[in-house]
């Protein structure tokens, strides 16, 4: 079923979160038992993320080094077909541009479209560690805004080979990423903005945010987001803190603040059990927060980690 049908038909705020694929080598029962204490909470969808190559050099007994692409984090579509499959509950698969060529993304959509995949996130990916920003496929999406473009085309039954007839059209239900604190390459709030309507007059239906610990970020970003025309559910992501080191990782990687308040009583803390506890006792004032306001969902990244999460929704839902 589509995001848009799950929110539209509940009265209530809904639960959802995130998960990354095991390292390859890993098995999947480690990621089942992260799924299987959330599941009582009833999410209508679980969002799997996508992890393109990363380039590493190996040495030669001659010396000359070599580059090689690996893949740390294989198996999203796979992961999205499993957890269908042994939970019954949608899975969003992220698809993103870096890496992929239009063709290997129409093959990709083919695939999710056998499965039975009903809803996609499409992002753009940042840049591979060994490039300085980000560089698209010469044949490949440049912005997520041309990804969502070319699977809203799909959904009109049009495909890369024009010479196709009578091809069936996808019905992805389309969603986005969207950031309360501006996305960090956006020269400005309203650029991003902009941007980001640009990708639901293209075909998005719906927007998740990038993580955030003050709610008035959020706030103020649904209301951009209304006063530019952007009508769609804005589902707020949360993060709860659970080590010291994620006030410095967390704004390193995905240029978030941490506010003062909660930067402070994380730095009070003896060890990381305690570091959990401010974790889990901020996101559930910010998850009241939301709710109060009457937020669709309230979607969580795990990062491996669904302990507090749980304490968090075991208060909600
Ligand atoms: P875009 O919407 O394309 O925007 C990227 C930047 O380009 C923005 O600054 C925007 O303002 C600007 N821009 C857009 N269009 C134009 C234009 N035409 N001209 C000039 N500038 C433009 N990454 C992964 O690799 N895998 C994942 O699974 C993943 N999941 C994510 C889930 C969520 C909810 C979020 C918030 C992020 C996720 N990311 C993931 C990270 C994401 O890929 C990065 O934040 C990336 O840098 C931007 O992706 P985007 O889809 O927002 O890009």
């Amino acid at each position: 079923m589509k995001i848009t049908e799950h929110i539209s038909q509940s009265e209530s705020t809904l639960f959802s979160f995130e998960i990354i694929p095991p390292k390859k080598g890993d098995s999947i029962k480690g990621l089942f038992d992260q799924i299987d204490p959330l599941m009582e909470f009833k999410p209508p969808f679980i969002d799997v993320t996508y992890h393109r190559e990363e380039y590493v050099y190996k040495e030669h007994e001659n010396g000359l080094l070599e580059k090689w692409s690996i893949k740390k984090r294989p198996g999203t579509v796979g992961i999205c077909a499993a957890i269908q499959n042994h939970y019954a509950t949608d899975a969003v698969p992220h698809i993103i541009c870096g890496g992929f060529s239009k063709e290997e993304t129409e093959n990709a959509l083919i695939d999710l479209n056998f499965l039975g995949i009903d809803n996609v996130l499409a992002l753009r990916g940042d840049h591979i560690k060994s490039e300085p920003a980000f560089v698209p496929e010469p044949d490949g999406n440049a912005y997520a805004a041309d990804l969502v473009q070319q699977i809203d085309e799909m959904n009109k039954g049009v495909y890369l080979d024009d010479e196709l007839e009578n091809a069936i059209p996808s019905d992805f239900c389309i969603g986005v990423a969207g950031y309360p604190e501006k996305h960090f390459e956006a020269p400005n709030m309203n650029f991003d903005l902009k941007r980001l309507k640009k990708k639901v007059e293209l075909g998005a239906e719906y927007i998740v945010t990038q993580m955030f610990f003050d709610n008035k970020c959020y706030f103020r970003f649904v209301e951009d987001c209304k006063k530019m025309g952007i009508n769609v559910p804005v589902i707020p992501g949360i993060k709860p803190i659970a080590t010291k080191s994620h006030l410095t990782i967390l704004p390193k990687i995905f240029k978030i603040d941490v506010p003062e308040e909660l930067e402070q009583e994380v730095a009070k803390c003896k060890d990381n059990a305690e570091v959990r506890a401010v974790g889990v006792e901020w996101g559930i004032q910010q998850c009241r927060e939301l709710i109060d306001a009457g937020v669709p969902v309230l979607h969580f990244y795990s990062m491996g980690k669904s302990e507090s999460i749980h304490k968090i929704a075991t208060k909600f839902f």
